[in-house]
């Protein structure tokens, strides 16, 4: 079958593109899933360098939507020809791939294979942060970095919903433009001005309920200087580079800050909980209250141009390999 094989971890070019890999076979309480569309995410970068250990060689990936092609020994929640779609199982840049029946979401009748790829890993990790993480609420101010990113425009969006106020930051006016239709309601260009005192100035100098960082590296300090006192710094992600260690007297001396780094991992934990985040986040899709965008699409053997783009921060939305 045709897939991405990682022999050895590094940049893009790590990413092989092969016609004669090797196809998986449903074991026992497997899916095998005919991918017809395939989500980017950051997390495979990780993977990619290195950063994330996986053992050698792989097939990156987490996430794809698809067709159930064959099923394992003691599946009964799925039959072939099921349309299904899943978050966080590795091995998804490939035309086929083996997957626990117990990671699997059933896909909606008339969502496209695009939209449900792109509504899981991201969507899931949106719903957790602003329903369990730091469950916002009305009259809240979230200061949401990134976004016009494939998490970002989910998470404004998210946020919106919740009735909070949500002040984005972006890198560039065309993604300035994306976060104000996602419902943000201002916009900061963090690579121009300084959006620690922006945030502290909209909020009458008080400062943020909560900050949700996927950049890390560069907008770490500045994040927890934005916050109220006993407001949460939720660090979800190294787009920019990993935070180095910090002293825990920097949270108190800053507020009595709450500082956490959660992992959608540790908010799929049962089948049960999969299913109730996923149906909130497919539901409101088919109900047209979140909008998927899809900013671009590449063929598989291409996905090496794609984490080229994801990483030069030249993209928006969601980024789908097409297989
Ligand atoms: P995005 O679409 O958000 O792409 C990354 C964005 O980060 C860029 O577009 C850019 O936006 C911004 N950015 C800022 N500095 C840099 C930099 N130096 N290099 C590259 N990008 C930079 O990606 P994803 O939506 O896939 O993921 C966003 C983050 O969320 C990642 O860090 C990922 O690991 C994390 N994540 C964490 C999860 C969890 O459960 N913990 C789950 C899912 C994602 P701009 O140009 O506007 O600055």
């Amino acid at each position: 079958m045709k897939a991405i094989q990682v022999l050895a971890t590094g940049g893009p070019e790590a990413l092989i593109y092969s016609e004669a890999a090797p196809p998986p076979e449903a074991k026992t309480g497997e899916v095998l899933v005919r991918l017809a569309a395939i989500g980017v995410n950051y997390i495979d970068v990780y993977f990619r360098t290195g950063l994330y250990p996986a053992p050698l060689p792989f097939t990156p990936g987490m996430e794809g939507a698809g067709v159930v092609e064959a099923i394992g020994a003691g599946v009964t929640e799925f039959k072939v020809g099921d349309r299904v779609c899943y978050p966080q199982f590795r091995g998804a840049y490939a035309e086929l791939a083996a997957v626990p029946a117990d990671k699997l979401v059933p896909m909606p009748a008339d969502l496209s294979f695009e939209h449900a790829a792109g509504a899981m890993l991201q969507g899931l990790t949106a719903h957790y942060l602003t329903e369990s993480t730091f469950p916002i609420a009305a009259g809240q101010t979230a200061l949401v970095h990134a976004a016009a990113g494939g998490a970002g425009l989910l998470l404004t969006q998210m946020a919106k919903r919740r009735g909070a106020r949500v002040i984005a930051t972006v890198s560039t006016e065309e993604k300035a433009a994306l976060a104000r239709e996602a419902g943000a309601d201002e916009v900061i260009l963090y690579t121009k001005g300084d959006f620690q005192a922006e945030s502290r100035r909209l909020t009458d100098g008080r400062g943020v309920d909560v900050v949700y960082d996927s950049v890390g590296q560069t907008t770490f300090d500045q994040s927890l200087g934005s916050l109220r006192p006993r407001g949460m710094l939720v660090l979800f992600g190294g787009s920019s580079g990993p935070v180095p260690p910090i002293d825990p007297m920097r949270l108190n001396t800053s507020g009595s800050l709450f500082l956490t780094r959660p992992s959608l991992t540790h908010h799929l934990l049962t089948r049960a909980e999969l299913l109730s985040r996923a149906g909130d986040v497919l539901s409101w899709i088919a109900r047209g209250e979140l909008k998927i965008r899809i900013g671009a699409t590449y063929p598989l053997a291409h996905a090496a141009d794609a984490h080229r783009a994801l990483e030069s921060r030249a993209t928006t939305g969601k980024l789908l390999l097409l297989p």
